[in-house]
């Protein structure tokens, strides 16, 4: 089977650039997802793919094969849309072999591909029924069953699961994971939830104005930010993110200083070094925060001033100095009010440079 090729994809939509130099290759067996937030280019690059929105700029191929100027219908990609269309007059049966009668596939290829979908999808129960006589999530269980039912050049998916609620989500996640695994073709889905990026994703594609800011393993973009972008935007709650500037640089330590207070760190944490007078941003997760006065990056004497209940955690917003430091710890044996003694081990920091990019290994 082919790779799916973008490169240098570009849209400009007037004088408004929409898609800006997108390049990737998704290899067959492999799901990439889209990941940004609402406007950043993901449905619009999605489009482009499946010949939907014509390119400003840049080339679609599969293999060896350019599909750039043919037209949706002669790339042979199958695409679910959030909002998805069941044909009301048709069993879900009938709906789900629907894409394979343009085939014309045999009446046993029909039965056979008909049955493995229905099982995986979970509704070997319902095919004899009417789209109306379905749940939400049934409905969209045979959506994507259509759409994964034939064997095209690769396989689209926009915001699959957008419309259904926390929970149908939790199990659609699970079976459309499933389903993923069986097709042996290239596959982009657009999300801008990253919990499903993070689980339907073999890598993730992160965007912002048009642009891909990283792109990676979700473990990866998730422990090694590119740049503050990206580690703001992924993982729940969000990364501290703290403006200090950088005291002195050698061959062996790096000096920085927040607001007065004195780190010091190995030069052979740092991928780029800074140089001595310029400013830099440390990251650190709030689960890398504790209450201790250990060494390491020290908040002395910060202020509780919310805490968020989130099931088994407490999200302990505090203020040291004006600085914002989120703290998530077991439990939630803190309030509003409290005085405490912060520090994130050296090794949980992050630092990234004046322009945003990650310097730290
Ligand atoms: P969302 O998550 O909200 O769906 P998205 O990341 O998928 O957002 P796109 O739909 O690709 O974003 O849109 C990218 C930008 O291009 C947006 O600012 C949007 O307003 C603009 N845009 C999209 N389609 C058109 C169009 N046909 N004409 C003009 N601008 C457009």
């Amino acid at each position: 089977m082919h790779e799916l090729h973008i490169q240098g994809l570009t849209k400009h939509f007037g004088d408004f650039v929409a898609v800006e130099d997108v390049s990737m290759t998704v290899r067959p067996d492999e799901v990439l997802c889209l990941l940004g937030p609402s406007g950043c280019g993901k449905t619009t690059t999605l489009r482009m793919i499946a010949g939907l929105e014509y390119a400003t700029e840049g080339a679609v191929s599969f293999g060896d094969h350019p599909v750039t100027e043919l037209s949706a219908r002669d790339r042979n990609v199958a695409m679910a849309f959030q909002f998805y269309a069941l044909y009301p007059d048709l069993t879900v049966a009938e709906n789900l072999v629907f894409p394979l009668e343009a085939e014309n596939a045999s009446a046993g290829e029909k039965e056979q591909r008909l049955s493995e979908i229905a099982d995986i999808l979970q509704l070997g129960s319902v095919l004899e029924r009417y789209p109306h006589q379905l749940s939400e999530g049934e409905k969209q269980r045979v959506a994507v069953g259509r759409c994964v039912i034939r064997s095209p050049n690769a396989f689209l998916f926009d915001e699959p699961l957008s419309r259904l609620d926390a929970k149908l989500r939790d199990e659609m996640r699970g079976s459309i994971r499933k389903i993923l695994a069986t097709l042996d073709r290239p596959t982009v889905i657009v999300t801008h939830d990253q919990l499903e990026a993070m689980t339907m994703g073999d890598r993730i594609a992160v965007m912002r104005d048009g642009k891909v800011e990283q792109v990676g393993r979700p473990l990866d973009v998730f422990e090694r930010p590119q740049n503050t972008f990206v580690a703001g935007f992924i993982g729940t709650p969000q990364m501290n993110l703290i403006e200090g500037s950088c005291l002195s640089a050698d061959e062996n330590t790096i000096s920085l200083s927040l607001n007065g207070e004195r780190v010091t760190l190995a030069a052979d944490q740092f991928e780029v070094k800074p140089k001595a007078g310029v400013s830099v941003t440390l990251g650190f997760r709030p689960r890398s925060v504790r209450e201790t006065s250990e060494d390491g990056l020290r908040f002395a004497d910060a202020n509780v001033t919310l805490t968020e209940n989130m099931g088994a955690e407490t999200l302990v917003h505090c203020d040291w100095n004006g600085f914002a430091v989120r703290m998530l710890v077991p439990g939630g044996a803190y309030n509003e009010g409290d005085r405490v003694n912060l520090s994130v081990a050296l090794g949980s920091l992050t630092l990234f440079g004046q322009d945003g990019e990650r310097l730290t290994m």
